[in-house]
């Protein structure tokens, strides 16, 4: 808890992964919403009110129910379904990449990165760890080094989720 109070004070963008980290697959809407009110309540009191307007699905698992709820509460939701967003988007089903220790060696950052700035798209990265020994869903300090890297070199601005969707909404 102390780790999420130093990120938050720091500036980082807290968001919603929901409370009992569960597939919103198994959830009816009045269970996802009974999770997310408390998750909202426990990080509220933990970091001075703070209010989460953009979720991560656990496991990148959306249900078609599942969509109105973070459709309502939040500003946009994202999964787990590799690509960059642009053009038209499911601002409730964003695409992302994960900077997970499985998925690193699939990929062609160079070509991502490019590709999101030849679309004037976005692209979101995300993982569960950032350690020198990752587990196979987070990353070495390192990849993300490079990720930021290639994006500044690519003349790509570097943004929390919230504050990317705000610019994208415009
Ligand atoms: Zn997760």
């Amino acid at each position: 808890m102390e780790d999420l109070q130093t990120l938050h004070a720091a500036g980082h963008e807290v968001g919603c992964h929901t409370y009992g980290h569960v597939s919103t697959l198994g959830l009816s809407p009045a269970e996802l919403e009974a999770d997310l009110g408390r998750n909202a309540a426990w990080v509220a009191e933990r970091l001075d009110g703070h209010e989460m307007r953009t979720f991560a699905y656990p496991f990148g698992d959306c249900a078609l129910r599942a969509k109105p709820v973070i459709d309502r509460r939040f500003l946009c939701g994202r999964g787990v379904r590799d690509g960059i967003n642009a053009g038209r988007a499911d601002r409730n089903l964003l695409q992302a990449i994960g900077l997970e220790s499985r998925r690193l060696p699939g990929y062609d950052l160079e070509k991502l990165v490019q590709d999101t700035a030849d679309a004037h798209g976005w692209l979101i990265a995300y993982g569960h760890d950032v350690s020198d020994s990752p587990t196979p869903y987070g990353c070495r300090p390192e990849d993300i080094d490079r990720l930021i890297g290639l994006a500044k070199a690519a003349g790509l601005d570097i943004l929390p989720v919230g504050a990317a969707w705000a610019r994208a909404a415009r």
